[in-house]
This record gives structure tokens, C-alpha cells and sequence, in this order.
């Protein structure tokens, strides 16, 4: 395909909010589309060069764009500025320079060829670097025609716009297939186990779908996460699952760890940046998918000294522990590691405990279909009670509610969250929200004046401060949580102006420039009355407390938060990750 027919279809894609049309759209897209590019184009669809989680970044920031724009069309860097001030968005004024430079279009170029320029400006590296970023993106723009010009500048940004995620492309895929979307649960179950969306539009597009039935889980790539429901008594639980297994609820980072002892082929090995020995491999994944390898050396290094297998797919709980007092360290200690900076360093300071509770893969098996009390064998032989850093996480098995009950008490007074309920029989359920894990705060919703649970809720935008708070640009904001669970569709729940520190607003402040836009985003729903002065694109994670949940006939989610609190950002949490209607419903429930 040509990129600027592939161009054609980001127009359409962008013009276009129904999301049904979207989904056709994406349908023909990857129909026309040829075996060899097909993965690309659903990568570049998304924004991306490559799946996430491998970290391939492009390093252009804003103003190297204006640059490589500049140079593009024979601009000043201050005319980009200025025009960018007045448009708001660098493709159109790319595409508004190259309209008036009227120089030459090449319309000849592949989406192949394309792609191959974009990873080649991703991978610079070394000194001098930056100049050749520029260079080299200039040089593309140059060559391409007008639209897409517009397109391509504004990927480095990451600020397509299309106003879809990886979800629609599930439900494309079956549409390209069926012209319905009763496949979608097959596709999206093989996409559960391989969490790589492009591979998984190759393979339908080129395997079929019958490829993907026994797809199974692969080193390197994530297999989406465990999650867990909630269920508000211990009775109801034992009546549901049955025999358990209950183990303390750690409030630290969630950890998927693959480990190899031999080097693993890839494909583009180029695009694998995170190799830190040439023997061997190991990447850390969080649930967001995002590859925290870098960021956890002395996990690294444990796993080579701790885990006793050839190659592993392990899931647990990273948490950072204070040496001197012997105590977990609050949830915000332990994400200080996350900072790229200084990992060494820290690494030394907040030693981090793994506690592993489960494994999706041993030695050439995938283990997801075996229940847990057999995965749990497998376990205790991979890793071994003297281990310092990669520990095993306790439990107990049990089918009586009295214990169950007893153990959470504990639990709670050892300064931990409480528990995470786990049916014995069940196989690994990745991605979904069955009743296989529970978790369990019952204590928490006894107490009253509060929801059992807390609410992740994505920032949609924020109105101008009045008053006191003028001073921070920001007054308020309002969130909002996703329509259902396999929807990119986000309802407002909330506009809350009190409730966060200085400090606080002015974090939010910040991460809200980071994603502002200057039109509301296709995939939400707001009420004209609460629309906010600046809107967000579904990027900045928070997690939210409240009294209690209401009816609300303004708010698009039918219901609304009473008293509102800030708990935290959530910078490792994604806008798919966001509380679904179905889940606040329950909680409104819960509370009565
Ligand atoms: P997170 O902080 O990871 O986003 P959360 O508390 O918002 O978690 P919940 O659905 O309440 O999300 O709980 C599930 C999370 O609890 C898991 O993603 C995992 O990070 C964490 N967790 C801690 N201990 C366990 C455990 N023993 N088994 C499973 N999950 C655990």
C-alpha cells in the first residue's frame, strides 16, 4: 500500500466518530492492506513503530519537531512556533507549509518504506544524534504529499488523535472477517495470552483465525494480567469459588517477569533495547504493559541467581523495602524506582522484594490452562524459601469462612492492604475480570462514610482557577470512567475542586499540558453544562475516593461522586485500565 492511500484512511479514521464506522473503516484498512505490512500499518494506526512494551521511542520532543518542520519547508523555527500557537496542531501546520511550499510530492512511497525512515529516526543513538533526528525527519517530510505530512509529524508526538486503542482493532478484526463482531472474543482471548496487536492482525490476516485458537504464551511478549473482582463478604466468596487460596495484598507495583538462561531470537533484535547481558533474557512488564526492565537491574541480577528454571514467565508484586525498619515501603517510595534516573543508586536505597504468586510458563509449557493449586507446585520448586530477593508469596488454602476472615484481620494489621481471594481449581484467567480472583476489603467497607473501593478515573479536562487556586491555571477537573469493558468510550462520574494539595494541583497542572487538545476527544461523553474550558486527551490516570456514589441526571455515567478525593496519579495505570460503569454500579450497589 501507498502511504499516502494509508493517509487517506488516518483522514477517514479521523473524520469519523461513530464507533462503528471506526471499526469498518479499520476493517477495509487491514482487508486491503498485504500480509508484509499489515502489522505495521496496525502499529502506525495506533501512533506507534512497535508493540509498547518493547520502548521504542522516538526522543523528538516538541521543539525538535518545530525544527525538523522548520527545515522541511524552508521555514524559520519561529514561523512554526507562531503558526503552531494560532492552529494548535504541528500536522496541520506541517501540511499548511508544505501546501504553500508547493514543492514536490512524492506519492509513490510504500507504507514499508515509510515505516522504515520513521524506525531509522527512532534509532539513532550516540553523539550527534539529535541534529541527525532532525535532519532525517525533515527529509521525509520533504518527500511526502501534504496529508501525509500532516500524519507522520504526528506520530513522534504521539498525538494521532484517532480516538481508538487496540480494543477497536479487536472488534476490526472480526468485522474484516465476519462483518459482525462475533469473533471478537476469540481474537480477543489469543490477544489476552500474546499482548502484541500487531502480531495478532498478522497472524488473523495471514493464519486465519483457526492460528490463533492454540496460541500460546511466548518469552518476551506479555501475557495481560490476572485481575481481580471484588465481592463484598468472605461468605459470598467461599460460596462462589469454593476452596481458596488467600494470600496478604501487597500496595506495590505489579510485576510480570520473563526469564531466559539461553539469548531469545527475535525477529528486530534492533528493536529490543533492553538487553543488559549478551547471555540470556529478561524483561519486566507491568500490567500496563510498559517495559520496566531498566528501571529493576537488581531483579535482574537475582533472576539469575534465585530462579531455578531455564526460562519462566512469573506474576507478582514488586515492593520496596526499608532495610532498617524491616516494613514494606508506601506505595510512592517504591514508584520512586520507576524514575529512569539514578536507578543504581536507588536500587541500592529502596531494595526491592518480588513476591511471586503465580507462573505462566516453565521450561517450554505454557501453564495458563493448569488450575492454580497445580501451578502452585510448580512454584515452590522454581523458587526456593532461601531466595533474598525473588520470594514466594505466602498463602493459605482454605474452604472456611471463619479462616478466611481470620487471615484478612491479619493481613490488615501487618500494615497491608488485605487480601487477594483465589479460586484453587481455576486456570490463569488473563485480562479478564472473571470470578477467579477476589479481593478483599470487607473491614474497609464496614467501617462506613466511604465506598468499598476506590474508583480509577481518567482526567477528560479541567476548567481555569478562580480564587485562591488562579494561581495554579486550575480550578478544577473532571474524570470520568469507560462505558464497558470493551469500550474506548469514556462517561464523566465527577468534576472535583477540592480535595488536592498544592502540590497536587500543581502535578495535575503539569500532566494536563502534557495532553491537552484543543477540541473534546471523539471517544467521550460530556454534558454540554460540564464541559471544561481545557480538554484532555484519556491520559492521566487518578485514583479516586468518595462518601458515597448518587444518581446523577448531568453526569453521562447516570451517577456521580459525593465528596471526591484525590488518593494518588496513577502514572502506571492506562486509560484502558479505568473503572467500567458496570463495576461503579456495583460499588453503588454495594453501598446500600
Ligand atoms: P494496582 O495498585 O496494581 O493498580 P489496585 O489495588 O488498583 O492495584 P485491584 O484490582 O484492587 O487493583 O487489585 C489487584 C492488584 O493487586 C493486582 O494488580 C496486583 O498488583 C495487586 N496484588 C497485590 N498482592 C497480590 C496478590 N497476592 N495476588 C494478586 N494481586 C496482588
Amino acid at each position: 500500500m501507498k502511504f499516502t492511500n494509508f493517509a487517506d484512511y488516518l483522514a477517514r479514521l479521523e473524520a469519523t466518530s461513530s464507533r462503528l464506522a471506526i471499526t469498518e473503516i479499520l476493517a477495509e484498512l487491514f482487508k486491503k492492506a498485504s500480509a508484509d505490512e499489515v502489522d505495521k500499518i496496525c502499529y502506525l494506526s495506533l501512533g506507534q513503530l512497535a508493540p509498547l512494551y518493547e520502548g521504542v521511542e522516538f526522543n523528538l520532543a516538541e521543539k525538535l519537531l518545530f525544527r525538523a518542520v522548520g527545515q522541511a519547508f524552508k521555514a524559520s523555527e519561529e514561523e512554526v512556533k507562531r503558526e503552531y500557537k494560532k492552529i494548535g496542531d504541528l500536522g496541520e501546520v506541517a501540511q499548511r507549509l508544505k501546501t504553500l511550499n508547493s514543492g514536490k510530492e512524492n506519492r509513490d512511497l510504500s507504507v514499508n518504506q515509510v515505516y522504515e525512515m520513521l524506525l531509522a529516526i527512532a534509532e539513532e543513538g550516540g553523539s550527534g544524534s539529535v541534529e541527525r533526528k532532525v535532519r532525517k525527519m525533515a527529509e521525509l517530510l520533504g518527500f511526502l504529499d501534504k496529508l501525509s505530512v500532516k500524519y507522520v509529524v504526528r506520530i513522534p508526538l504521539g498525538r494521532l488523535r484517532l480516538g481508538f486503542s487496540d480494543l477497536t482493532i479487536l472488534d476490526a478484526l472480526s468485522w474484516m472477517l465476519k462483518g459482525d463482531k462475533s469473533q471478537r472474543n476469540i481474537i480477543e482471548e489469543a490477544f489476552n495470552v500474546q499482548a502484541d496487536i500487531g502480531n495478532i492482525v498478522r497472524l488473523v490476516k495471514v493464519k486465519g483465525l483457526d492460528s490463533l485458537k492454540d496460541l500460546r504464551v511466548r518469552l518476551g511478549v506479555p501475557v495481560m494480567s490476572g485481575l481481580c473482582q471484588r465481592l463484598p463478604t468472605a461468605d459470598e466468596m467461599i460460596t462462589k469459588m469454593g476452596k481458596v487460596a488467600v494470600e496478604p495484598k501487597y500496595d506495590g507495583t505489579r510485576l510480570q517477569m520473563h526469564f531466559s538462561r539461553k539469548k531469545i531470537e527475535k525477529e528486530k533484535e534492533s528493536l529490543m533495547l533492553f538487553d543488559f547481558k549478551t547471555e540470556g533474557f529478561i524483561r519486566t512488564f507491568t500490567r500496563n504493559l510498559e517495559n520496566t526492565t531498566p528501571m529493576f537491574p537488581d531483579l535482574a541480577k537475582a533472576a539469575w541467581q534465585e530462579i531455578n528454571a531455564q526460562e519462566v514467565i512469573l506474576d507478582g508484586e514488586a515492593i520496596g523495602f526499608d532495610l532498617k525498619t524491616g516494613k514494606f515501603l508506601p506505595f510512592q517510595e517504591t514508584i520512586k524506582r520507576k524514575r529512569k534516573h539514578d536507578v543504581s543508586l536507588t536500587a541500592q536505597k529502596i531494595p526491592l522484594r518480588y513476591y511471586v504468586f503465580d507462573v505462566l510458563f516453565k521450561d517450554g509449557r505454557d501453564l495458563l490452562k493448569l488450575p492454580l493449586s497445580e501451578r502452585r507446585t510448580i512454584l515452590e520448586k522454581t523458587i526456593s524459601p532461601k531466595n533474598r530477593t525473588i520470594l514466594i508469596s505466602p498463602q493459605i488454602v482454605t474452604d472456611q469462612v471463619d479462616v478466611l476472615r481470620t487471615y484478612h484481620d491479619e493481613q490488615k494489621q501487618k500494615g497491608l492492604e488485605g487480601v487477594v481471594v483465589k479460586k484453587w481449581s481455576a486456570p490463569y484467567d488473563p485480562g479478564r475480570r472473571g470470578f477467579t480472583w477476589v479481593k478483599f476489603k470487607e473491614e474497609e467497607s464496614k467501617k462506613g462514610g466511604g465506598l468499598a473501593d476506590t474508583l480509577e478515573c481518567v482526567v477528560m479536562g479541567y476548567y481555569r482557577g478562580k480564587g485562591k487556586r488562579a494561581g495554579f491555571g486550575i480550578g478544577a477537573f473532571l474524570v470520568g470512567i469507560r462505558e464497558a469493558e470493551n469500550s474506548d468510550t469514556f462517561l464523566t462520574i465527577s468534576k472535583i475542586g477540592t480535595g488536592l494539595t498544592d502540590e497536587q494541583w500543581r502535578e495535575l497542572k503539569a500532566k494536563s499540558e502534557n495532553f491537552k487538545v484543543k477540541s473534546e476527544p471523539k471517544q467521550y461523553k460530556v454534558n454540554k453544562n460540564l464541559e471544561p474550558d481545557v480538554w484532555c486527551e484519556p491520559k492521566i490516570m487518578v485514583e479516586i475516593q468518595a462518601d458515597n456514589i448518587t444518581v446523577s441526571p448531568i453526569h453521562t455515567a447516570g451517577l456521580a461522586l459525593r465528596f471526591p478525593r484525590l488518593v494518588r496519579f496513577r502514572d502506571l495505570k492506562a486509560a484502558s485500565q479505568a473503572t467500567t460503569l458496570t463495576e461503579a454500579k456495583k460499588l453503588f450497589r454495594m453501598q446500600k
